[in-house]
């Protein structure tokens, strides 16, 4: 495939990246080589605009992933940055910007009693691994195929996210010891989890699953299922820990929590909480968490968890996202939803635009997608034209097809109309695409 448009200072930067990092990126899927072509160097963003290295502005629809749910360089969330500098960056010692983080997440999520703040979303969900077993004194954990939970060894295997994107069923470097007690199940399916419980009884310390997963593309629970791990888990001694470091404080001021209700025993949380910076926590039951270091035995530290400057802009960004900034969100997803499903549907491409509160992805098959192998069986290579197409038109997909889309407060009716411009020519493109010389 060849692309009508060059990007010849990314390009540079690219070239002098992979001379130094391996595949010149420090996150795999920014690489874009699922879609192919140069990845995009940013030098700045503003509200729902990317500009890059070449001088040439985007709609953004990733996000950074899903942090900036108020668009970029939202100056309450700057000047909060600002002043926290100004007093220093960090202080290894407790500080009362943790607490106030903590108390807003305790405060807007029922299940959370007791938080405890880290630096990403893969310590996040390693640490409430560590946890759960060591509250349960059981070794096995059960996740889903498709699920994706940062890369922690025992939960990389059969992971989404890059690791869907790539195609790789395990990844070298993590031993059959890490990833032994690892029992992988298809999402969406109870009845696998009840045989997985009556297979290894009183063997699994928990069932870790995406609160709705986004990493498969955007794969909502069906009705029941998180309720039927709960009782599932507590019928048989097991934690259930919701992982919503993407839907955390973006589906709504509790997260997925507050659409399904839910509450599991530990909780996992990153993006939105940091504000574009490196905070994420965990959290649940008071009782399990008393299990953990200081307090008890399970062992968990981190030199910049709580970190002054991460929490000032995270606690910034949570006291703006009020209803009216989640109704804001709900309507823009809704209005580009509707963009995009009438774009391809005028071409005539089979599609399924996928939703789960204000997160959506664009399945390009007919057919309702349950799990990570109906994902899989998606036309692939015509998002890799829609991609192409949207990009060269100024607006910024993320460079997947396995992957959700984000929007933030910022969005506005310029914005929309940007992304509105772009759709007939990339619908037409995913129209044409025959996937011939395109890595899928
Ligand atoms: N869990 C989920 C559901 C995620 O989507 C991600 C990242 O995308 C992670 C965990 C890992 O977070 P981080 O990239 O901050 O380590």
């Amino acid at each position: 495939m060849s692309y009508s448009y060059e990007a010849p200072v990314s390009q540079a930067l690219f070239d002098r990246a992979s001379a130094v990092t391996p595949g010149g990126v420090n996150s795999p899927v920014r690489a874009f080589r699922a879609v192919g072509g140069t990845p995009r160097f940013m030098v700045s963003g503003d509200g729902p605009y990317l500009t890059d290295a070449d001088g040439r502005e985007y709609v953004d629809l990733v996000c950074s992933w899903g942090p900036m749910i108020l668009g970029h360089s939202r100056p309450e969330v700057i000047e909060a940055v600002q002043a926290a500098v100004s007093r220093g960056t960090s202080f290894g010692t407790p500080g009362e910007g943790e607490v106030a983080l903590a108390e807003e997440i305790v405060g807007r999520v029922a299940p959370v009693e007791q938080v405890r703040l880290v630096s990403s979303g893969t310590e996040a969900t390693m640490s409430a691994i560590r946890l759960a077993r060591g509250f349960t004194g059981r070794a096995k954990i059960v996740k889903f195929a498709g699920c994706y939970h940062g890369h922690v060894d025992a939960l990389l295997a059969a992971a989404g996210s890059g690791v869907a994107t790539f195609g790789l069923p395990d990844t070298p470097g993590v031993t059959g010891a890490q990833a032994g007690d690892t029992v992988v199940l298809p999402y969406n399916d109870l009845q696998a989890v009840r045989d997985a419980f009556a297979a290894h009884p009183g063997e699994i310390a928990c069932v870790i699953t995406e609160a709705s997963p986004g990493n498969m593309g955007v794969v909502p629970p069906r009705e029941g299922f998180n309720a039927g791990l709960k009782e599932l888990c507590a019928a048989n001694g097991a934690l259930y820990i919701s992982d919503e470091v993407m839907t955390g404080f973006r589906t709504s001021k509790a997260g997925w929590y507050g659409i399904d209700g839910v509450a599991p025993d530990l909780m996992t949380f990153g993006k939105v909480m940091g504000g574009g910076f490196p905070a994420a926590a965990f959290g649940g039951r008071a009782d399990v968490m008393a299990h953990l270091a200081p307090a008890g035995p399970v062992y968990q530290a981190g030199t910049l968890s709580g970190n002054p400057v991460a929490t000032a802009a995270g606690l910034a960004q949570l006291r703006l996202l009020d209803d009216a900034a989640y109704a804001k969100v709900d309507a823009v997803s809704a209005e580009i939803r509707g963009l995009v499903g009438d774009a391809l549907g005028k071409e005539g491409v089979a599609h399924r635009v996928q939703t789960a509160g204000n997160m959506f992805s664009v399945f390009f098959t007919s057919d309702e997608v349950r799990d990570y192998e109906d994902a899989k069986r998606q036309e692939a290579f015509r998002f890799t034209a829609f991609f192409h197409s949207m990009l060269a038109d100024g607006v910024y997909l993320p460079p997947s097809a396995f992957e959700s889309w984000f929007v933030s407060t910022a969005h506005d009716d310029r914005a929309i109309e940007r992304v509105a411009a772009a759709l007939p020519a990339a619908a037409r493109a995913a129209a044409e695409a025959t996937g011939e010389g395109v890595r899928a």
